[in-house]
């Protein structure tokens, strides 16, 4: 999968990404991702990005031109008809699990950094763009959520973990939290761990941590528990038929 982010500061951008899991995914070829200069493209003789606002107002805009010739130089590039890009914007659709598991299935992806107050709104709609926040605050610019969805997305590549089976089980995959976990050694600080977990019997262990990820789900996120049981209600276990006897 490839992932172009389309930025002023790439720096900042791949000295976030290009760490642990995502290095190695990186080093083994199963993800791509290039950090792209919006400035590199810029006409203006002083290599300018910004101008004021019409109509005036506070800060800077970043100018059409050349956020909209650097997404002209990655569509070359990529040679494919219109790739899907996501402008990183507190206006947009708050990214959620599903959001990344859904993107994981596409081939190429542009994420678009806006900076000071924003990106011309022409060449957004000439983009296409579809507006994704990462919360209902305000940063200095797109380029941390622009690493936020990478980051996400890029784990759920098939080989990007170790184990692809640890996504699935991880919290949101299934609308329910987590369950708690617990490592060596067995006992810590007089603390041991749930027996269950020592037990070596499969089905109990993953009877127990279905609980517990319902339990964990019902304490810090109400609203998802309720979704979860509404969706998954509760089977009341089969009453054992007794046996009628003559006596
Ligand atoms: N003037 C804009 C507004 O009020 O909607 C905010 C501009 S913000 C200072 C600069 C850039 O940071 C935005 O263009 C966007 O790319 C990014 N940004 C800021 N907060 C964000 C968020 N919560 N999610 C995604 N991107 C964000």
């Amino acid at each position: 999968m490839n992932f172009y982010i389309m930025t002023l500061f790439p720096e900042m951008v791949m000295g976030g990404l290009n760490n642990s899991i995502i290095k190695r995914a990186l080093e083994k070829d199963l993800v791509q991702i290039e950090a792209v200069n919006i400035r590199d493209y810029t006409i203006d003789k002083h290599n300018k990005v910004d101008d004021y606002p019409f109509g005036g107002g506070a800060g800077m805009l970043m100018q059409a031109q050349p956020v909209y010739d650097c997404y002209l130089a990655i569509r070359k590039k990529i040679g494919e008809t219109a790739p899907r890009v996501l402008y990183m914007s507190p206006q947009g659709k708050t990214f959620t699990q599903e959001m990344a598991n859904e993107l994981s299935k596409e081939e190429n992806l542009i994420l678009l950094c806006g900076h000071y107050e924003g990106i011309d709104q022409r060449v957004l709609d000439r983009m296409n763009v579809e507006e994704v926040s990462i919360g209902d605050y305000v940063l200095t610019g797109g380029e941390l959520p622009a690493m936020v969805i990478t980051d996400t997305v890029a784990r759920l590549v098939p080989g990007v973990l170790n184990n692809d089976d640890s996504a699935l089980d991880e919290s949101f995959s299934d609308g329910l939290l987590e369950y708690p976990q617990y490592t060596r050694p067995e006992e810590w600080d007089g603390i041991k761990v749930p027996e269950v977990l020592l037990s070596g019997h499969h089905k109990n262990i993953a009877e127990w941590r279905h609980e517990m990820a319902l339990e964990n789900t019902k304490n810090k996120r109400p609203e998802l528990y309720e979704a979860y049981i509404l969706k998954h209600p509760p089977v009341e276990k089969k009453k054992r038929r007794r046996k009628k006897t003559d006596d």
